[in-house]
């Protein structure tokens, strides 16, 4: 399975590097066989050398250049990120990215082979419009990505369940899951305010390949958790 930390805005350079390596401690002594990865923020990302993947939240389409505020590939290399999340619903609804921007970058980021984990899900206006409409949102997320990708993986993540507490129901999930599985063979993580007290029972669905965290991650304990709990359903 695998188990994505997506720390945000969160943890500084110094904190990212304490807390990725009680990961690290945790998944070397309990020889853990998941894939865990961590998304810092940019200016906490630091070379790693271990088990845990280090990826970006975010890199701009270019090796470098005039693009004011954003990384390039130039900065990823620096500390060998081979890992990137494209089309998180933050920067999908709070920073405006459009699906014609997530595809270039999908593609730019594909061609030099990196491990691309792609966000999908619906708004809750969406979900209210029925099932119909919502997969029909969800599908349009799909338009432009190569979903036979070898490096790929997808994260559900209904955008009214990230960091709101909000869950959709297990049998939902598992459905959605299994709508999704059509769309592509690509490993399907669900996200949205996965917790310690709920992360056994997401990852045991069926067609649920592992999960995405963000709140909740930001307590490596709790991580370690979620990571043994997949852990022991392997
Ligand atoms: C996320 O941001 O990808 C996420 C799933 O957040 P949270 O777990 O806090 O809902």
């Amino acid at each position: 399975m695998i188990i994505a930390a997506n720390l945000k805005t969160n943890l500084t350079r110094k904190q990212t590097e304490i807390y990725v390596n009680e990961l690290e401690d945790y998944v070397s002594k309990h020889t853990i066989s998941q894939e865990v990865l961590v998304f810092p923020a940019a200016s906490s990302l630091n070379p790693h050398a271990g088990k845990v993947i280090i990826g970006a939240q975010n890199a701009y389409a270019t090796h470098n250049g005039a693009f004011t505020g954003e990384i390039g590939l130039d900065h990823l290399e620096e500390f060998s990120i081979k890992t990137i999340l494209i089309g998180h619903s933050e920067r999908r609804h709070v920073l405006g990215e459009t699906q014609e921007a997530l595809v270039k970058k999908f593609n730019f980021y594909k061609d030099l082979g990196f491990k691309i984990v792609y966000c999908v899900g619906e708004p809750l206006e969406m979900r209210e419009a029925g099932k119909e409409t919502m997969m029909e949102y969800i599908s349009s997320q799909y338009e432009g990505i190569d979903t036979s990708y070898e490096n790929l993986i997808i994260a559900y993540e209904p955008v009214w369940a990230i960091g709101t507490g909000l869950i959709p129901t297990l049998e939902n999930i598992e459905e959605i899951h299994t709508d999704l599985k059509e769309k592509s063979i690509a490993p399907l993580l669900y996200g949205g305010s996965v917790k310690v007290t709920n992360a056994k029972e997401v990852l045991a669905l069926r067609n649920v390949d592992g999960i995405l965290v963000g709140s909740a991650a930001l307590y490596s304990e709790h991580f370690c958790s979620m990571i043994q709990y997949a852990e022991d359903l392997n």
